[in-house]
């Protein structure tokens, strides 16, 4: 008996659909040049005749509000938004559909990442480039940049220079007492390190933290008398 096997007709698949987006990713610890890359390949492909766009989250107010800069100072005019579900909306669907790529900064703070880059590249044809951290300062995996690795075409991770030893930096290490996992900061809040300077590194900030902690408290609970109710 002659196996039966349903199968999709390939013609169905192939075709029609017009030209294929693609997704990039580019992730590492701060200071590891990853605006600086993803700069450097959106103004590539200007200069080669595509028409780029690029968007960053309103939540980072560091540097320009409407540009994105490196901490070396390089500087491109950006979206910033609350989401990326506003992009089309701010741009308008005529421009939207114009734009061939669409570059991402600081993409850990959208949470619809994922829905945003399967739109855009799958259905829409954008060729996508996002820049992220991977990381959070305790090595947790970041917003959403994790969930487009499935979806992406290529994925680079950059390192920076351990700032205690000079070697090859992996991740960022949090040189303030703060807990909460979204700190948007520059120099003066986290340090690139290697494996074992982030390792020691977290023994010495988390010694500090309970001891803060417990400051913290012992002075609430001083003040702990009846407050006058205003
Ligand atoms: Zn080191």
């Amino acid at each position: 008996m002659a196996a039966f096997r349903s199968s999709v007709s390939l013609s169905s698949i192939d075709g029609k659909h017009k030209t294929a987006g693609e997704i990039h990713v580019i992730v590492g610890p701060m200071f590891a040049g990853k605006t600086t890359s993803l700069l450097r390949r959106i103004k590539s492909e200007g200069n080669n005749g595509r028409n780029v766009a690029m968007i960053k989250s309103s939540k980072d107010t560091r540097y320009a509000k409407d540009s994105v800069v490196t901490h070396d100072g390089l500087k491109f005019p950006c979206w910033a938004l609350p989401d990326l579900a506003s992009f089309q909306q701010k741009l308008g669907d005529d421009a939207y559909q114009k734009v061939d790529v669409i570059g991402i900064d600081e993409a850990q703070f959208f949470e619809d990442l994922y829905d945003f880059c399967c739109k855009a590249a799958d259905h829409d044809g954008k060729t996508i480039i996002i820049a992220g951290l991977d990381g959070d300062y305790l090595r947790r995996s970041f917003g959403s940049v994790l969930d487009i690795i499935p979806l992406a075409d290529t994925i680079t991770k950059l390192t920076a220079r351990c700032e205690l030893c000079g070697k090859r930096a992996f991740f960022s290490l949090r040189k303030t007492a703060e807990t909460q996992t979204e700190l948007i900061g520059g120099a003066d809040v986290y340090m690139p390190v290697c494996r074992q300077h982030y390792v020691n590194g977290q023994v010495v900030m988390e010694a500090a933290r309970n001891v803060l902690e417990s400051c913290k408290v012992q002075s609430e609970s001083q003040a702990d008398t009846p407050a006058a109710v205003v």
